[in-house]
């Protein structure tokens, strides 16, 4: 069984290319104290014209959201970019499995930039694909592969999704992982299992909360530990085997927050994303994705009172947006996706200055057997029955 090689790199400096984890960004970059860079943004963009697309994620910095030619989640965000095939150049202003989906979904010809290599998601480095093959071959050994149905969150690297691909399983987001779940659990008949990655809440919150599976069917695959810290018995008895993973971001929401807002502030209703955990999600009031919450909130009346549950950036944007709502952030702390701050106008300036110049920088290519196999999961997400698919 293959240990956990390398320790996550929360300051995003290492050598690992292939990871999540981020990387050097071994750019000449301007510094951020210099006051022309608004400018110099501005200046850069319209030089490449239709060239290039910017894309900004919901979590992004304000400073680098202002240059985006789209907002969304990871998931609209890559279909818009496929939708541009005129645009030679893609700058992401998102993390790294992101672009990897952008690039797997846009065509050929078109480069996709991450403007900061250090850009990556802490949930998706929690399965790596070694990790997942030695469960696989733990799963298999235990006489159950055969029966079970590999989904991953949209949140995971392009190899993940191709192992889904190879192995019968499909994509979801937070949008559709019900509607994913279902059809997972229709492929084997009554014997069929999941297996959830990257991340347990989603996967634990879906079959629960929407499916009616009992938190007995579901156990936790560690990926440290041998047979995941589970017996053979227990592996062949559950419904959902659910990856030890997470947000760092969402998973820092306590039920006990709840209850204090609960009791200070009159009327109030709590917005949760569905990346938070069982307890905090059992006692929200509304739960769903990105743009479920950014809906909920332009749909609310005036006056109302709203404790949100997702990145710090995002509810600042939404309580500046709606100053006759009373919005206020589910965390006593400030809790911003470190990095996808990484993404700042110094990287952004950077990368656009260096493709009016004629260099690319920081291109995310997929390889074309990983992209061939991903494309085959995330189809079968596109196939399923009614549902806007996004995270
Ligand atoms: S908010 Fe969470 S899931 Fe999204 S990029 Fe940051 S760590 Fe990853």
């Amino acid at each position: 069984m293959t240990m956990i090689d390398l320790p996550l790199l929360p300051l995003g400096r290492g050598k690992d290319l292939s990871a999540e984890r981020g990387v050097e960004c071994p750019g000449d970059l301007p510094p951020a104290s210099d006051p022309d860079l608004v400018a110099r943004a501005v200046a850069a963009k319209k030089a490449l014209g239709d060239k290039v697309f910017i894309l900004g994620h919901h979590y992004q910095r304000d400073e680098v959201v202002q240059f985006a030619d789209v907002m969304g989640d990871s998931f609209k965000l890559a279909k818009d970019a496929a939708a541009r095939p005129e645009a030679e150049y893609i700058v992401f202003c998102g993390v790294h499995f992101m672009a990897e989906s952008a690039d797997i979904l846009t065509g050929d010809d078109q480069k996709v930039i991450l403007p900061d290599l250090a850009a990556g998601c802490s949930m998706a480095d929690m399965a790596r694909l070694g990790q997942v093959e030695d469960a696989w071959d733990a799963l298999t050994d235990a006489g159950i592969a055969d029966v079970v149905v590999p989904i991953t969150y949209m949140n995971s690297s392009a190899d993940i999704k191709a192992f889904c691909g190879r192995h019968g399983g499909a994509v979801c987001t937070s949008s559709n992982a019900d509607v994913a779940l279902e059809w997972a659990f229709a492929q084997h008949g009554p014997e069929t299992k999941l297996l959830f990655f990257p991340d347990q809440h989603l996967g634990r919150n879906t079959a629960v909360l929407k499916l009616g599976y009992s938190l007995d069917d579901c156990i936790v695959w560690n990926p440290l530990l041998p047979n995941g810290g589970n017996t053979v018995e227990e592996l062949r008895a559950a419904k959902v085997i659910l990856w030890k993973g997470h947000c760092s971001v969402h998973g820092r929401f306590s039920a006990e927050v709840v209850d204090e807002l609960r009791a200070t502030i009159p009327d109030v209703q709590i917005l949760v994303h569905p990346e938070c955990a069982h307890e905090v999600v059992l006692k929200a009031d509304l739960v769903g994705s990105t743009e479920f919450i950014i809906n909920t909130i332009e749909a609310a009346p005036a006056g109302s009172s709203w404790a949100i549950g997702t990145e710090l950036n995002l509810v600042k944007r939404l309580a500046n947006a709606h100053p006759d709502k009373n919005i206020v952030f589910l965390d006593k702390t400030v809790c911003y996706c470190s990095t996808m701050n990484r993404i700042d106008l110094p990287h952004l300036v950077w990368a656009l200055e260096s493709l009016v110049e004629g260099t690319v920088v920081n291109q995310i290519q997929v390889d074309g057997e990983t992209e061939k196999q991903a494309k085959i999961a995330l189809q079968r997400m596109l196939d399923l029955p009614g549902r806007s698919h996004r995270d």
